[in-house]
Formats: C-alpha cells, structure tokens, sequence
C-alpha cells in the first residue's frame, strides 16, 4: 500500500458536497427529501451566453488559450472592472482560471511557504483553510461573531497577526452568512494590513447578488495603496449560473499574477477554451438576467426569511447578499432534545427529509446553513417541514 503525503492527509474533504451526496442516496432510495445544501444557483445559464460558446466551437476556437486567459476575455474583465468598480487593470494584471476556486487554490501555492499564517474570518467557506493546509500554511481563525454580523473588525485582525501572518481573507457577500462588509469597515481592516504589510484576498464571488438596496464594495476601491495590497478573486459561477464552466480570475498585482500564471501553465494548461468564449459574452453582452436571477433570489429570501424566523428557538439575521441564510439553531436544538446542532441536522435529514449543512462546517457550530437556490415551492415546503420537526419534538 503506497503512503499518501503528509500534506495531503490534513485535508478533510468538503462537508457541503458530503451533505448533497447523501441527500441525493437518500433520494435514489426513493425518498422524498429536499435538498438545500447545494451552492449553486438553480437557474440555468442564460441563452446568449450558451449561443456564443456553441458559436465559437463552430468558428474553431477549441484549441489551447495562453495558460492565464484568452485576451478577449482578460480585456472583458478589465472593462467589468472599470463600468462596476472604478478600477483599473492592465492585462498582465489579471489570471483567468479553472473557476474561482483553482484562482484561490494557485493563490496559495505561490504565496505561502511552510508555517505561514492566513487569516480566515469565521464562519468561512470550507474551502479556505483546506487550501490554505495544502499549500503548506497555517489556517488561523478569527471570530466573526454574530452580534457583529459575523463580521472581523479591524481590532480582532490585529491582535490575530503574528510575524508568520502573509494574508487575511475578506469574503463580501459571504457564503454562509449572506452578509457585507461595509466602506467603513473595509477601511479599518484596510489600515491593519497596510501597517503589517499583509495581503488581503478578497473573494467578491457573490458581487452581483445584494438585497435591500446593500452595495458591494471591494477593499481595492478604497485607495491606490490598498490595491496594490488586494487580490481581488471573481468569476462568473454565480453571477451569471455558470457553475459548471469553471471560468474564475484573479486580479492583483503583476508580480503575483505572472507566479500564478506559470502555474497554471503546468497544471491546467488554461481554462476550457469554449468556456472562454461564453465568459467573453457573459460580460460584454446583456446583463439583464443577472438583474432577474437576482431579483427572483431576493423574493424568495424575503419570504422564506420570515416563515424561517417563527419556527421557535430559530433567529436569523436577514442575508444582505449571496443565496444563503444562516440561522442559529441552538435553542431549537436544545428544545428537541439534540446535544449540539450536528445531531439536529443529522435527524432532519433522516426524519423531516432536509437536508442543510451544519454551521460547524463553516467554523460556527450553532448555525446551519440553507440555500435559497431552489424553486420557492419547494423551499417553503422544506421550511414548512422544519417547523413541524422542531414543533413535533417540543
Ligand atoms: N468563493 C466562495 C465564497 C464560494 O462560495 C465559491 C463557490 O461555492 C467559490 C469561491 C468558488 O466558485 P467557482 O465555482 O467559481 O469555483
């Protein structure tokens, strides 16, 4: 039996996909269960963009691209940056890749050496300190508490910092909690790491998804200095449901790019050339299903938001962003007889048949997470089942 690394032993593998693997067994098995795990809009990916990607397939283009991205593309990058932001990239500014993930992923690998530290604000997207472990780093976690919206202030991300610290991680809109940093805070984060020099990955995948009038600013926007300290990680998986193309992108400094850039080049060689060209169309053509996918999230939210909060012992703050809500579930833990939230999501799924992801999977183990990308049917039934599991225990 071959020895696997060391490096790859500390990886545990992602919960969320655990969650939806099991829902859909217990599916297969022919039950009825709903599944809220998933992470990905329920909308299909809108028709001009699948028009130009089949076109281009016609017109010849399925050869390699050069590793970092097609031109065409990185140019249609840059131009969102400057019509949504205000900012301005030069192309050897910015690395197309596999998805935002494999963006962050060759992040790590060209900025850590052994033992470095990352800052990762709790509740976190599982995938952050797995990267980070696989590169040789040390994920260290910060508490984004509820009382402050689950968001790290400025004072917590400077008692965090040790001279191994390279890097904090901002995620606005976050998944799991929905929530946004504002100007303000941005700021004082911002100040923070230009006094320790430390970069700031900010993962703004959730940009185009705001609720209640909230806006998206990136900690890039705020001064010249504080750009030069950001990479910036995007693409296009959620804004315009295109999950399964796998086109992400980094945008920082040139130094760092070109690193991830010869990574990429003997790893993925580049990102799906026909992806490309339907990333190309995504942000140069109409952007009027964004608005309307946006808009039908922020409805169901709305509704299900509420149905959520009178199940008793459930509170949730109201999500400012993104396609989750992320209630605290303790008190209806504790009042149906579970030792911790774990135990409750276990017997939802095997006995209410719903399935969501327990918040300890995102470093905070009295919530759970649900998604609202699924039809509003379906969701108020799974809501509706909830209420009457916690009702039925009392
Ligand atoms: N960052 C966050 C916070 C996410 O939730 C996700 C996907 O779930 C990603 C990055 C990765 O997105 P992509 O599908 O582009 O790899």
């Amino acid at each position: 039996m071959i020895e696997l690394s060391n490096r790859v032993s500390k990886v545990t593998p992602s919960s969320t996909l655990a969650i939806t693997a099991k829902a859909k067994e217990l599916k297969a098995s022919g039950l009825d269960v709903i599944g809220l795990g998933a992470g990905e809009p329920d909308f299909n990916t809108p028709e001009n963009i699948i028009q130009a990607a089949y076109r281009s397939m016609e017109e010849g283009h399925t050869k390699y691209t050069p590793a970092g991205g097609q031109a065409e593309l990185k140019k249609a990058i840059i131009g969102k940056f400057k019509r949504d932001q205000g900012l301005d990239y030069n192309a050897s500014e910015i690395i197309v890749t596999n998805g935002a993930k494999h963006a962050l992923y060759t992040l790590f690998q060209v900025i850590l050496n052994d033992g470095d530290e990352v800052i990762i604000p709790t509740p976190y997207w599982v995938s952050y300190p797995e990267q980070v472990k696989l590169a040789g780093g040390e994920p260290v976690f910060i508490d984004g508490e509820e009382a402050n919206h689950f968001k790290i202030t400025g004072r917590q991300l400077e008692e965090a910092i040790t001279s191994k610290t390279k890097a904090v991680i901002i995620n606005s809109p976050s998944n799991p909690t929905g929530m946004i940093y504002s100007r303000e805070e941005l700021a004082e984060i911002g100040e923070v790491c230009k006094v320790h020099n430390i970069l700031i990955i900010s993962d703004e995948i959730y940009e185009k998804l705001l609720y209640d009038g909230y806006d998206h600013v990136s900690i890039a926007q705020l001064s010249p200095e504080l750009k030069e300290l950001t990479v910036i990680i995007n693409g296009v998986s959620k804004s315009h449901s295109m999950t399964g193309w796998r086109i992400g992108y980094a945008a920082g400094n040139e130094r760092i790019i070109k690193a991830m850039t010869d990574v990429a080049s003997h790893s993925t060689s580049n990102p799906t050339t026909t992806s490309q060209y339907g990333a190309i169309e995504a942000y140069t053509g109409t952007q009027e299903p964004v608005e309307k996918m946006r808009q039908a999230f922020e409805k169901r939210m709305n509704i299900i938001h509420e149905k959520l909060t009178n199940i008793p012992g459930v509170s949730c703050l109201k999500p400012q962003g993104a396609f989750y809500l992320y209630p605290n579930v303790k008190e209806a833990a504790e009042n149906s007889g579970f030792d911790d939230v774990d135990s409750f999501v276990q017997a939802l799924l095997e006995e209410a048949l719903v399935a969501v992801v327990p918040g300890s999977s995102f470093g905070s183990p009295e919530n759970i997470r649900l998604s609202y990308a699924a039809s509003l049917e379906l969701l108020e039934e799974a809501v509706n089942r909830i209420h009457s599991f916690v009702e039925s225990k009392r």
